[in-house]
Order: C-alpha cells, then structure tokens, then sequence
C-alpha cells in the first residue's frame, strides 16, 4: 500500500466570474521513503493539490467536487477535523513558499521551535527531552538550515526577520517534526543559491536517515534531478506524464513535458531556450479533452473530444497523450 495516494481528485473555486475546475483528476502516489517530484508551470494546481493534501484549502470558495486521498489507506477528506490536525502535527508536515503563512507573528521563533521539539517523536517517545537538550536542538536545527547567530535568531518574532530567514525558521521547524511525510512546496525558491543547495542537501538527509517521505513541488528541473527518483508532470490541474526521474528527464514523451525541458535556460551558449508558445488555459473555460491541445503542435481531432488516460510508453513510464495510444 502507497503511504499517500490521491485519486481522481477534481476541486475547484466558486468565484463572482464563474466556476474554477482547477484540479482535474489528479493521480499521485508517494511510497514509504521514496522522493517524489511534481513539476509544472506557475498556476498549473501544485499548491492547491498540496493544500488539498493537508485539508488546509479555505472552504469555501474552494471545493472538494470529488476523489479520494488516502494516507496509510484512510481518506484524509472524510476524516475528522481533530484526526487532520493530529495528522498534520506527527505524520505530514509541509514547507510553503511563503513562510508567513507557517509562523505564528505573535511568539518567538524560540517558543515555536520548543513547542514543536516538546512534541516530537524523541519528546514523545523517549520522554527524556530536557529543557536544555530542546534549547540544544533548537540551535542545531536552525543552524542546520545555514542560518546566522541561532541564539540571537530564537529571540526575534518572525516579523523582525527577512523573507529568507524566515523561511529557514519554517525548515527548520518542518524538520524538527520527525514526520513520517514532508511535502515541500517550493521551499527553496526565496533563499540564495548557495543556501538552496544546503537546504536541498538537508533534505536529502532527512529522507536517508529516518526514511521520510518527501513530495516535493517546484518548477525547477534542476531540484527534480538531484533530489526525487520519481516524477509526476502537472499541466493545468491534471497529471500529464509520470516516471522514474531520470527516464523522464532524459527522455520526456508528453509534448507538453518535452516543452517544458526546452524552456530551462541553457548557459552553454546555445541561443536562447525554444519555451511553449501560448499560455496556461482560463479555468473558467478550460479547452475540451486534453487541455493542453491549444498549445500542442500534434493536436488531433480526437484530443479535443476526450481526456486522454494514462498510455503506457515504457515499464513504469506513463503519458496521458493519444500520440502513444495502440
Ligand atoms: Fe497533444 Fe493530443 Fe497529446 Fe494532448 S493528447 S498532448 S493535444 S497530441
């Protein structure tokens, strides 16, 4: 049994406009200790399927129209509000972009990072944590993410912090949780290069080490090569290609997804990268069938009428694309 599956989700925002069909059948699937990437273009439903995850999508506007998502086989939609948020506190925790929507403005990075400590496995378990060691790995984990004067940095709230500093207190305290399941949305995006590698480097670590599962969300290539071993291609609302990471990187086979590879820009010199021409669909009105068929230089009649499924192009290898329909 997959640790996270999500199947056939479709949800949407009710807005003044209209209705906004933004997931369309999303399939994921996160084994127990495996590295998982979702890619896609900015607005193409990544973070709504996250915050779809951890029930934490403000309903309403937003609504679940249907599907299932099961942790450890039991939906997380049907359960209790009290069952997610014991979900959220000791077997998922995330990392946003945004890390104000993590901190709390009104305590410390200090008190947040103990409260967290207090109740992590080793506090639970072990019961043994004392004052001083909870100070202890407060520093080491702050520290971990390349963060300046720790000491200092547990007395500030978050609001006498940098948009970069505070996203390394939402590392640092997502880390600290022990979970069973981390999804990282974007976690890198607003810290310097050199501090993206450590963070990226840090995760990697967590998941050897206790054997976390990661999902991780990003629009960079780069960060799906080096850190997932398998991959799920997301074009407006509805997966579109999945495979191991290094088959689909070296051999896309979805035309959206063979785009996306040409849009990362080259630093070789070799002109300027080809992109997708157009741009991702009005959900007011999304296109017929396959929605990226207004962008797509294969259209046939046929992928206007229907969704395409899921078409087997190699083991393990899957594009919903009727150019690899038999
Ligand atoms: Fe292009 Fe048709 Fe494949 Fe969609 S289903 S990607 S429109 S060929």
């Amino acid at each position: 049994m997959a640790l996270l599956e999500a199947k056939d989700l479709h949800v949407g925002y009710r807005t003044f406009e209209g209705y906004l069909h933004v997931l369309n059948g999303v399939k994921i699937e996160v084994d127990e200790g495996e590295r998982v990437g979702l890619v896609g273009e900015t607005g193409c439903g990544k973070t709504t399927t996250v915050k779809t995850i951890l029930r934490v999508l403000p309903m309403p506007p937003a609504q679940v129209q249907g599907g299932e998502i099961l942790y450890r086989g039991e939906d997380v939609l049907r359960m209790s509000t009290h069952a997610v948020r014991d979900l959220r506190r000791r077997e998922i925790t995330a990392i946003f972009q945004d890390p104000l929507q993590a901190l709390n403005p009104m305590f410390t990075v200090g008190t947040q990072l103990r409260d967290i400590l207090k109740d992590s496995k080793a506090g639970r378990d072990g019961g043994r944590l004392t004052k001083r060691d909870i100070e202890k790995r407060c520093i080491v984990a702050l520290q971990e993410t390349g963060m300046p004067d720790p000491e200092r940095i547990m007395t500030n709230y978050p609001s006498q912090l940098s948009g970069g500093m505070r996203q390394r207190v939402c590392i640092a305290e997502a880390l600290s949780r022990e979970a069973r399941l981390l999804l990282a949305d974007e976690p890198t995006t607003n810290l310097d290069v050199t501090i993206q590698d450590q963070i990226l480097r840090k995760l990697d670590e967590l998941v050897d080490e206790k054997g976390t599962s990661v999902l991780m969300i990003t629009h960079s290539m780069g960060v799906v090569r080096d850190l997932t071993q398998r991959l799920y291609v997301m074009y407006a609302g509805s997966m579109v290609e999945t495979a191991r990471t290094k088959e689909l990187l070296a051999c896309p086979r979805h035309p959206y997804t063979q785009g996306l590879m040409k849009s990362v820009p080259r630093l070789t010199g070799e002109g300027i990268s080809e992109g997708i021409p157009g741009r991702i669909p009005n959900y007011l009105e999304p296109p017929s069938g396959c929605r990226f068929h207004p962008r797509c230089e294969h259209v046939m009649p046929v992928c206007k009428e229907a969704i395409p499924p899921f078409y087997a192009v190699d083991e393990d290898h899957f594009a919903a694309c009727y150019l690899y329909r038999s």
